[in-house]
């Protein structure tokens, strides 16, 4: 289903930051395809290879008993010739409070398709900044791919917030031969809507004042948002909230900081919540380019319900960019038809391409 020769990536494309290292290396593992990527991260301020990246590579490494040169901290090229995919029992840490998902999110894909059962376990970030915390992981994301036939399951076991770190996540991933697609283009009606303010090693009074903001200006009731004081090594505090609908559950994070208010944190994740709920497109911004890449393995795969659509908010340079990488390596098709509010997004098997 995938292409054969060494397949060159210019880092410094479209987003220019580290998911097009991600999404390529994950590619590269399912298709078994060689892969050079150049100019590595050559959009961001410090280009190359950062320690969380860095375990996502040797963790891609590892699970495709595959080859890799250039996988040192700052480099700016990285050669990897995949090998073939070993399910089984997997440990990665991390090292740091690097975000813990964006491993799993490049070691995925290719085991979804290994030959058996994994368990992995990844230590770091649970949940930072920039990254899918766990919440989302759990909530938004991994029921879509369950629906799609494969049976994956996380088990947040210790915290991890930045900069601290020493999180603990396990993951169990059982493959399957055909990842059926999806359509979702609604919302449908909603079911439930929580939040969560978690907070860890820091004075109480920072939670309250997160709460009540929540409660003030969502127009809440004081049930519907919780503080949840949790265990960690170290300082931490976020925001998360859960809009349960029918046919998707989106989560919305916001992240407590030094020289930052609570009421501004608390502001932060009001106004992406009032933005999606002002909106009816069921998937946000994050979901959006994560669900690209399982439609994509779906729309190259086998079976009768190949690849899918969702309707999304206007899509981000993030999503653009996992298009162009994607069609680098897979035989599909994208397209999309924006309007003023929304867009919709539809992955199909490229034109005179057969599974
Ligand atoms: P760089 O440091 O090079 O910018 P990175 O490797 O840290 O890159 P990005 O390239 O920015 O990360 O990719 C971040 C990933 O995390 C994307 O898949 C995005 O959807 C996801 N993500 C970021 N913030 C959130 C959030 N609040 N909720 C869910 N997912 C998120």
């Amino acid at each position: 289903m995938c292409a054969a020769e060494t397949i060159i990536i210019d880092g410094s494309e479209g987003e220019g930051g580290g998911q097009i290292l991600r999404t390529s290396m994950a590619f590269a593992a399912v298709c078994r395809v060689p892969v050079r990527i150049e100019n590595i991260r050559g959009k961001r301020p410090r280009p190359g290879l950062a320690r969380q990246h860095l375990t996502a590579m040797k963790a891609i490494a590892r699970v495709t008993n595959g080859q890799m040169s250039g996988d040192e901290l700052g480099s700016r090229r990285l050669e990897f010739v995949p090998q073939e995919i070993v399910g089984g029992h997997h440990e990665f840490r991390i090292g740091t409070a690097g975000s813990a998902t964006l491993v799993l999110q490049t070691i995925l894909p290719a085991l979804l398709v290994a030959d058996q059962k994994s368990t992995v376990v990844l230590e770091g970030g649970t949940h930072n900044q920039w990254a899918p915390p766990v919440d989302f992981l759990e909530h938004a994301f991994l029921p879509l791919l369950c629906k799609m036939g494969a049976e994956v399951r996380c088990r947040l076991i210790r915290y991890g917030f930045h900069p601290a770190g020493g999180g603990r996540l396990e993951v169990e991933i059982t493959p399957t031969r055909v990842l059926r697609g999806f359509d979702l283009q609604e919302r449908g009606d909603l079911c439930r809507r929580h939040s969560r303010v978690l907070i860890s090693n820091l004075p109480g009074n920072i939670a309250e004042r997160e709460q009540h903001r929540l409660v003030r200006k969502l127009r809440w009731k004081d049930s519907e948002v919780t503080i949840d004081p949790v265990p960690s090594s170290g300082p931490g505090n976020v925001i998360v909230v859960k809009l349960q609908f029918e046919h998707v559950t989106e989560v919305f994070t916001a992240f407590g900081r030094l020289g930052t208010s609570a009421e501004h944190v608390a502001d932060e994740v009001v106004k992406d919540v009032t933005s999606y709920l002002g909106s009816t497109a069921p998937v946000g911004e994050y979901l959006a380019d994560q669900l690209l890449l399982p439609l994509a393995l779906s729309a190259a795969g086998e079976g009768s319900h190949r690849g899918g659509s969702f309707r999304t908010t206007p899509l981000s340079q993030h999503s653009k960019t996992q298009m162009d990488i994607i069609r680098r390596f897979l035989p599909v098709e994208f397209e999309v038809r924006s309007t003023d509010e929304d867009c919709t997004v539809h992955v199909r098997p490229a034109s005179g391409s057969t599974s």
